[in-house]
């Protein structure tokens, strides 16, 4: 063993490929990162996962779900020499062929609210941070808020942690004219609404919206559309939506394509967010940036560290309704230079890696 230094761009950088199974913004995030390594060293995935959508999840919970019951790491390929860049915490990788690790990390709910989610989640997503602990991993978090929580719980990564925010992508996309989104809107495209965006469970507070909507709907006359398609947990908050469903006050769209979902944004009259929490909420920021779309957030400290200057905060169902009721402004400008200063400081952080125990055979 000898202690050896070398930039990014001599080295290789691994991929656990199971995150191309979330195209929303999870994926579409991770996939932002990696580009931004890319441009400094050489990427390769490491799981050749079916491409299919349902396999490709199905593959990934068997995956987990054997590590689980069998207490055992998953095995990255044998010559591993780079940096091992894991874009989400659901699985545990063994990593004794790799010299770094570089955990992107958005939110750690699976250990603060263990209700919302199933119970193997938090199992697995605990034995991946403390192996992450362990790894002496890079862990990159999305909001100063996500860092304070993981400093709460793994105070041992003080010194390892790091913030990049997510990036609001360019929008450029055809509607497929096949799906839900882009059928819906060629029938009855002449309606006011407001936007939500997100998986169907239980932190994103759809069943509080859904619950209260057609009273807000019969005052401002506004239905809510909401895109995203079903998720665990979401039994009693899918028969919430389709009960709201029946009066027209609620369009649930499950299936929509990026196209048809820009032109929602596009058309919107508001965005907004009901979440419980949010590790950084991906699509308010592109609601914003690209949208320039009045937010209205649900009052969690997520949204207000990002979106202090600009969204509409509520509380209550009361504090709600009384946005809902008045004019709204669009958002202030998002600020790109601070994107680009962390950007920034995260490549030159990649540069500086010291291997300490990295050996060339
Ligand atoms: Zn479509």
């Amino acid at each position: 063993m000898r202690k050896m230094r070398f930039g990014l761009n001599k080295s290789s950088v691994w991929v656990d490929g199971s995150f191309n199974s979330h195209k929303a913004g999870i994926g579409i995030d991770n996939e932002w990162v990696v580009g931004l390594i890319a441009k400094y060293s050489k990427v390769k995935t490491v799981y050749s996962i079916p491409k299919g959508m349902a396999l490709n999840m199905m593959f990934r919970r068997i995956r987990n779900l054997y590590t689980l019951l069998f207490r055992c790491s998953i095995r990255t390929p044998r010559k591993v020499k780079g940096i091992f860049y894991q874009p989400q915490l659901t699985s545990v990788i063994a990593g004794k062929n790799v010299t770094r690790w570089v955990v992107r990390v958005h939110d750690i709910f699976p250990i603060t609210n263990p209700e919302w989610f199933r119970p193997w989640a938090t199992k697995i997503f605990w034995r991946s941070m403390v192996a992450a602990v362990r790894q002496n991993a890079l862990i990159v978090c999305s909001s100063s808020t996500t860092k304070a929580a993981i400093l709460k719980n793994f105070p041992a990564l003080e010194n390892n942690i790091f913030v990049l925010s997510c990036f609001p992508r360019d929008l450029f996309m055809l509607k497929c004219e096949r799906c839900d989104g882009c059928q819906y809107q060629n029938a009855n495209f002449d309606r006011q609404y407001f936007l939500a965006v997100g998986t169907i469970e239980p932190r994103k507070g759809f069943d509080v919206l859904a619950k209260n909507w057609n009273s807000f709907y019969v005052e401002s006359a506004k239905i809510l559309v909401i895109v995203g398609k079903k998720g665990w947990k979401s039994t009693k908050i899918v028969k919430r939506l389709r009960d709201a469903s029946k009066t027209g006050a609620v369009v649930w769209l499950e299936n929509v394509c990026d196209g048809s979902l820009s032109i929602f944004y596009e058309q919107a009259t508001a965005f907004i967010s009901s979440s419980l929490d949010e590790g950084f909420n991906l699509p308010a920021l592109e609601a914003r940036a690209n949208y320039s779309l009045p937010l209205i957030l649900s009052d969690i400290p997520v949204h207000r560290e990002l979106h202090s200057d600009s969204a509409y905060f509520y509380s209550s169902v009361a504090e709600l309704r009384n946005v809902l009721l008045n004019p709204l402004k669009p958002p202030q400008r998002w600020d790109m230079n601070k994107s680009k200063i962390q950007i920034e400081e995260f490549t030159q952080i990649l540069r500086d890696f010291t291997y300490g125990s990295y050996s060339e055979n």
